[in-house]
């Protein structure tokens, strides 16, 4: 999924300042920013807001998946241990795993 974040306030920086309204929370605020993904726009004031909407659920736990996360057969855990529990295999690793020290 590409994601491309756009601060609405700095991209204009001599124009008058422009407030956007959260989409979450409904603050308005001259450094939100937009986000969009799978083409759709979604805008907030905050790297919170944008989680609270945006951020994937861990299917083992229940938390935001806010790092990279691991997928397993189309579904989505926080981290490997997660995957274990939740499909009883070993084979889900941690991408930090893999990185050569
Ligand atoms: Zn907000
Ligand atoms: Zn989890």
């Amino acid at each position: 999924m590409t994601v491309v974040i756009v601060v609405v306030g700095l991209a204009r920086p001599s124009a008058q300042v422009t407030m956007a309204r959260c989409e979450v929370c409904g603050n308005e605020y001259d450094k939100a920013f937009e986000v969009v993904a799978a083409g759709l726009h979604h805008t907030f004031d905050s790297f919170e807001c944008a989680i609270h909407r945006m951020a994937p659920i861990c299917e083992h736990c229940g938390c935001k998946v806010v790092g990279h996360g691991i997928e397993v057969d189309s579904h989505f855990y926080c981290c490997a241990s997660c995957a274990r529990e939740a499909t009883g295999g070993d084979e889900a690793r941690d991408r930090v795993d893999h990185v050569a020290v």
